[in-house]
């Protein structure tokens, strides 16, 4: 499969944030995200064909126990049953980051962590009608993501956050799902590339969070190390 990279670093988003997670970026990607902050592994999809074996070795060299499958979108790589289950069975914790528009169908995952795309995600005229009708059509599903919900041992629910708009979006998006999901499931995370961006919505979407039992999910990697690759 096409890798895009392999990195040691800290998980940067949701309930485990800080872990010391080995990421593996699998390179292209279904949509078409405006603001996607990966382009290398979506929009001009670059990196290496990794066999799996190669890829489990390379995981090795770090001492981390935890393995976050990411990308582009991870469930799209050719060979990714097989790569999540050769982990599985040599006892990693996997976390699969998706955008919930595949089916998990089987996938061996500790964690699925699902941030289907709302409406602002939308492709500009940077492209041609047909990718933007298939970001359209592809980017909420919920009957992917109650999917993921039943299989997955644990979930979590990650939403990028503009406005308080997006919220009311958000929540009628989880209605759709016909699933019963916890406010603590749902993890609020404030947009932007840069320390001062995030805070400036921190406050509003704190107060958002407190009211309705939400989960506000800083960006760790942002403070830790900006908005920089391989991180
Ligand atoms: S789903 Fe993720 S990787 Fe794909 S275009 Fe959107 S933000 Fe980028």
């Amino acid at each position: 499969m096409l890798i895009s990279e392999i990195f040691h670093s800290l998980q940067g988003e949701g309930q485990l944030a800080g872990m010391p997670s080995v990421f593996v970026r699998t390179s292209g990607c279904n949509l078409r995200c405006n603001w996607c902050d990966t382009p290398y592994a979506s929009w001009h999809p670059e990196g290496t064909a990794m066999e799996v074996e190669a890829i489990v070795a390379e995981i090795a060299k770090h001492p981390a126990r935890h393995v976050v499958l990411t990308g582009g979108e991870p469930m799209i790589a050719p060979g990714i049953h097989e790569l999540a289950f050769q982990l599985q069975e040599r006892g990693y914790h996997i976390t699969i980051e998706t955008a919930a528009t595949v089916p998990p169908r089987g996938i061996a995952c500790d964690l699925a962590s699902l941030s289907p795309k709302l409406a602002h995600s939308a492709p500009d005229a940077r492209l041609d009608d047909t990718w933007r009708r298939k970001h359209a059509e592809l980017r909420w599903q919920p009957a992917v993501v109650a999917a993921w919900i039943a299989a997955a041992p644990d979930y979590q629910l990650k939403f990028v956050v503009g406005s308080e708009a997006d919220v009311a979006e958000i929540e009628g998006l989880l209605r759709e799902t016909d699933c019963v999901i916890p406010p603590a499931k749902v993890l609020l995370m404030p947009e932007g590339v840069t320390v001062e961006a995030l805070r400036a919505k921190a406050g509003w979407l704190g107060e958002l969070c407190k009211a309705r039992g939400y989960r506000y999910a800083p960006r760790l990697h942002i403070e830790l190390y900006g908005n920089t690759r391989g991180t």
